[in-house]
């Protein structure tokens, strides 16, 4: 038995009345005399699953530079006091001044990010937000949405998650230190203005995105 890449049986060599034959491995699991191309691409290839979580954080209404620090806080590699007290740094939440800084805390179990998500998911989850990660990352990826409310709940998720992040550091430097309704209106004028520049007045599928995102809100945020 012959093998490609150390865990995939691609072909193997049989012989038959004193001939010996190259017999090539099928997505059935047997085996046929002809080499197929493609057949035997999928037994060489490393098959991965796709991330359940990519349409959350690419998709083609997002701002790649949020998107990017969405797919760190996804993957738990945003530099949290709970990751740098590792590198002797330890830093609590620079909000709420609870003592482990985790990505969870952040997004969105501290009372201030919470009160802000609050503020500006409105009405998209067609729920009360929760302040559990899992339990918002299951909602985001599981639930069911019309088109336009999904973009909207993905782009409000993502330009959150960065202008959290980025409140965040700030306050660190000392140089920012916005109310919960201060940073609620930066996050909502900054999914505004990223709606306004998809041109969404000239393309009929995403007209109604506007009109979605103020009938989720109340005018006061
Ligand atoms: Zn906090």
């Amino acid at each position: 038995m012959q093998k490609l890449d150390g865990n995939i049986e691609a072909f193997k060599v049989c012989e038959t009345d004193g001939r010996y034959a190259v017999l090539w491995k099928r997505k059935d699991g047997n085996y046929g005399p002809e080499f197929v191309a493609s057949e035997t691409w999928h037994q060489i290839r490393q098959s991965k699953e796709k991330v359940n979580w990519s349409k959350l954080v690419w998709f083609s209404q997002g701002i790649p530079r949020y998107a990017f620090i969405t797919w760190l806080a996804i993957r738990d590699r945003l530099s949290t006091g709970r990751r740098t007290s590792s590198w002797g740094q330890p830093q609590s939440c620079i909000f709420c001044m609870e003592p482990d800084e985790t990505r969870d805390h952040i997004y969105f179990a501290c009372p201030y990010t919470f009160m802000v998500w609050l503020k500006v998911t409105g009405n998209l989850f067609g729920l009360e937000p929760d302040p559990d990660w899992d339990i918002t990352m299951t909602r985001l990826r599981t639930g069911s949405y019309d088109r336009l409310t999904f973009i909207l709940l993905r782009l409000v998720f993502q330009v959150s998650v960065y202008l959290i992040w980025r409140e965040r550091n700030e306050r660190k430097h000392n140089t920012s230190y916005k109310s919960v309704d201060q940073l609620a209106k930066v996050i909502n004028k900054t999914v505004r203005n990223r709606i306004t520049s998809l041109k969404y007045a000239c393309n009929p599928r995403l007209r109604s995105l506007m009109i979605r995102w103020f009938e989720a809100h109340d005018t006061t945020t």
